[in-house]
């Protein structure tokens, strides 16, 4: 059977792009992999999300925004997609456990992965004072100690961002020199509540009773070891984008992020959208993810029914 449209992947982006495609009577698919509701699920409280003026958890926004694609009659398939085939269509996606499915139209939404360091304590503190997203999370530390992991412009900026809410910001990055750009350094250089600890490797995440008390860093010249004491580590050494499975079926930039035509969600295959993180390294917010999904799900629908001057506004 040939499916009208497929959309991989549950963040936000996916699950929008499912209820507006699901309400155009598309009948999309979707493909849950092993991450479903995405980074949300990762987080605590979303307080940024129009529309809950009181805050939502991550995980309770990703189970509604599904809910709302079920009503409609999008149908949810597990598994982990492990080659496309987009030589033409109907395009074919292989995936575990569930076999070829075949589709006019994908959407590809996978979303992008924030990189851990890997060491102890990190993993299981999240979302207790360990964060990879300082724009979602540091409003929990008004008046605290945090630091930020990383030396490139998202560690910079993030510094920048937190000092408007903790007392003070530390970054601990493993070399002397930053490899942010200038400006991005210097505005963080002149900020008076950031400090610096450079050259540091960071060992091990300390924390008592579910929080998060310190990090434990390396001296790279002299090996000694110490523990700065913290409320929070927000670790921003960069994101990696969900994209491996595509191996080059798909235009992407160097760092494997989905090119698409600007203002638009299509990709360089026709029939072939993409939507949230996996197209987007600048923003990366729920709202903008959302905001993305719902047009590859327009694009995807002016797709199928080969109409390419559809008035958008006159058929929601
Ligand atoms: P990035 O430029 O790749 O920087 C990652 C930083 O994390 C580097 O300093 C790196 O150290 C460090 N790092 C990586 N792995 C590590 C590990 N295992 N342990 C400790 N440290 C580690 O990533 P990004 O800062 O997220 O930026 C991504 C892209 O977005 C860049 O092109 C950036 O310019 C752009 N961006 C722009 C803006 C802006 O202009 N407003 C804001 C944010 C991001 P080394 O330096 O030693 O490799």
């Amino acid at each position: 059977m040939v499916h009208k449209a497929v959309i991989l992947g549950t963040g936000p982006a996916g699950y929008t792009a499912a209820i507006y495609l699901a309400r155009a009577n598309m009948k999309p698919i979707v493909i849950e992999g092993p991450e479903p509701g995405g980074q949300l699920t990762l987080t605590t409280e979303v307080e940024n999300f129009p529309g809950f003026p009181e805050g939502i958890m991550g995980p309770e926004l990703m189970a509604s925004m599904r809910k709302q694609a079920e009503r409609f009659g999008a149908e949810f398939k597990r598994g982990w997609v492990t080659s496309v085939d987009f030589g033409k269509p109907p395009y074919k996606i292989t995936v575990e456990g569930i076999g070829e499915i075949e589709s006019e139209s994908i959407i590809i939404s996978t979303g992008a992965s924030a990189k851990l360091l890997g060491i102890p304590g990190e993993k299981e503190n999240i979302g207790r004072g360990v964060s990879t997203c300082a724009t979602c999370d540091g409003f929990f530390f008004r008046g605290k100690k945090v630091i930020i992991i990383g030396g490139g412009d998202s560690a910079m900026e993030e510094a920048n961002f937190l000092t408007k809410f903790a007392e003070e910001v530390r970054v601990v990055h493993r070399r002397h020199e930053l490899r942010a750009s200038k400006i991005m350094q210097e505005r963080a250089k002149a900020n008076e509540k950031i400090s610096w600890s450079l050259n540091k490797t960071p060992v091990e995440v300390l924390a008592k009773e579910n929080k998060v008390t310190g990090l434990k860093v390396k001296d790279n010249e002299t090996g000694t070891e110490e523990v700065i004491e913290t409320d929070g580590i927000f670790v921003a050494i960069g994101h990696k984008p969900n994209t491996d499975f595509l191996a080059g079926k798909i235009e992407t930039d160097e760092t494997g992020y989905i090119i698409v035509k600007p203002g638009t969600s299509e990709t360089n295959v026709p029939g072939v959208f993409a939507s949230g993180d996996v197209q987007d390294h600048k923003y990366r917010q729920a709202i903008t993810a959302a905001g993305s999904g719902c047009m590859a799900a327009l694009d995807c629908e002016r797709f199928l029914e080969g109409s390419a001057s559809h008035d958008w506004s006159q058929s929601l």
